[in-house]
């Protein structure tokens, strides 16, 4: 795990796991356009949090690639889900890179509308939606640095790597950026 403390007692985290496992205030969903279920990520945090946030997500009615939607998060440690749609990778030049840091925005100006102070990230986009990995743990070290030093409500963001390459690039980004 590695922990980054900034001077207005924020922090991010890099930690290796399980996003359904994370006791945090709300955990980011790697969502579809219709917000009714997929593989990867999606797939594991509705099976840990029980048939009710189907229907939950039901009553939503979609979500556009880049925004964010916010529900509860019944049996899972976390108490909300914030679902974002990140953009399927279709070679750079179709404003993914836009779409991604979109996603990243908009989960944290939502969690923060909820008081919600501390969130957790899968990396979007890089799982079937194979966005490259490097590319897109820049984009969400950048957007979340901003944001946190920008903004009060949020505390303590987390990004949870769930393979070894997204930790060492996760670690690399940091360095980088900041
Ligand atoms: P996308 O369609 O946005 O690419 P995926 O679910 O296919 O979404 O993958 C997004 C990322 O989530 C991938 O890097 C994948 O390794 C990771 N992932 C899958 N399951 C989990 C989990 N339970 N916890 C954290 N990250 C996960």
């Amino acid at each position: 795990m590695s922990k980054l403390n900034f001077k207005n007692k924020k922090q991010i985290l890099v930690v290796k796991g399980d996003i359904t496992q994370q006791k945090v205030d709300a955990i980011v969903n790697a969502a579809n356009t219709s917000l009714l279920g997929g593989g990867g990520v999606d797939g594991a945090i509705h099976r840990a949090a029980g048939p009710q946030l189907l229907e939950e997500c039901r009553q939503i009615g979609g979500c556009a690639t880049g925004d964010a939607k916010i529900t509860r998060g019944y049996n899972l440690p976390a108490k909300c889900v914030i679902h974002t749609v990140g953009p399927v990778w279709k070679g750079g030049k179709q404003g993914e890179d836009y779409l991604l840091a979109s996603c990243y925005r908009r989960s944290l100006e939502i969690a923060a509308e909820n008081q919600i102070k501390s969130i957790a990230f899968p990396a979007i986009s890089t799982g079937v939606y194979r966005y490259p990995i490097a590319a897109a743990t820049k984009i969400s070290v950048t957007e979340v640095k901003k944001y946190l030093e920008n903004e009060n409500t949020i505390e303590s963001a987390i990004f949870v790597c769930f393979s070894p390459e997204i930790y060492d690039c996760y670690q690399k980004s940091i360095e980088e950026i900041l």
